[in-house]
């Protein structure tokens, strides 16, 4: 009969770094193998007196750390993110022995413009993407054959999170194009950089970079909205579902709160 230790990890947290009341990132070490493809998500939880909660979390690091991060955002009445929030440095959580998810880079179909569209703690399975291309890219796996558009919204710049390190990313590497965008910006006055929803941008940037249904592959990944537009955005320029993936991180209609 299998126990919970044989499906549960014991992830104890290495880091926690906060970027605004509600949204945070933590580092996690495990004690054993976590073997997984950029893109994928680790099931995580907390067991209380009688009761274990358990929610899917997109990892954001590469698979070359030996880590395991992941960008959260609280939700205030929510079953697990409370719990998770209250874990500091130290602390242990239960993670799945094994990874799940098909929201990896296409890199079979032969077009190799990804167009990667993202709000908020959507951007996590993106900067995997990122960092492990990087990598490949620094010691001679990978030449640049395969370029990443990233659009990334939130309704203020300090919750992008990865806003430097991509930044720094797109500035070095001649493969990644990266447009951060915030759609409120009468609450981030310095804000200097394009504004707007993602999901109203796409048109825009499609346009700039060329991208469309002959020549990319899409990705759309949180809030259930937006990804309801952008699919029909993307799909007006001859994306067609096969040519389209998607990571909905909750059930529409239910949200306590929109982003
Ligand atoms: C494949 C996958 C990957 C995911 N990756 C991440 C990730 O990297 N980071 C992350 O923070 N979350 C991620 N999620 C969402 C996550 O699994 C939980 O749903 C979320 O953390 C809320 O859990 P909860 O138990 O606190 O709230 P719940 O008790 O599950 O939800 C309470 C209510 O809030 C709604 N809701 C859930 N999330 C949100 C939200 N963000 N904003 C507004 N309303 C919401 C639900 O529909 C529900 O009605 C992912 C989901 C999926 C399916």
């Amino acid at each position: 009969m299998s126990t919970a230790d044989d499906k549960f990890y014991q992830a104890r947290i290495t880091q926690r770094r906060d970027f605004a009341s509600d949204l945070w990132m933590i580092r996690v070490e495990t004690n054993g193998e976590f073997k997984f493809a950029p893109g994928q998500y680790a099931t995580l939880g907390v067991q209380r007196a009688g009761k274990r909660s358990e929610r899917p979390y997109s990892i954001v690091s590469s698979p070359y750390e030996s880590e395991i991060e992941f960008f959260f955002e609280l939700v205030p009445h929510g079953e697990l993110t409370p719990d998770i929030y209250k874990l500091q440095v130290g602390d242990e959580m239960l993670m799945r022995k094994v990874p799940k998810g098909r929201f990896t880079l296409d890199t079979k179909s032969g077009r190799t413009n990804h167009l990667l569209i993202s709000t908020v703690t959507g951007i996590a399975p993106f900067v995997s993407y990122v960092r492990t291309l990087y990598k490949n890219w620094k010691e001679g796996r990978f030449a640049g054959e395969q370029k990443l558009f990233l659009l990334n919204g939130a309704s203020r710049s300090w919750e992008f999170g990865y806003l430097d390190e991509l930044r720094n990313f797109a500035a070095e590497v001649p493969w990644l194009e990266y447009v951060p965008t915030v759609s409120r910006p009468w609450d981030d006055l310095k804000w200097t950089g394009e504004i707007g929803r993602v999901d109203d941008l796409i048109r825009k940037y499609t346009d700039l970079w060329g991208l469309n249904g002959t020549n990319s592959v899409g990705y759309l990944c949180g809030h259930p909205q937006m990804i309801d537009h952008g699919k029909g955005m993307l799909q007006r320029i001859g994306f067609t579902r096969e040519l389209l993936k998607e990571e909905i991180y909750w059930i529409p209609g239910k949200e306590t709160k929109t982003a």
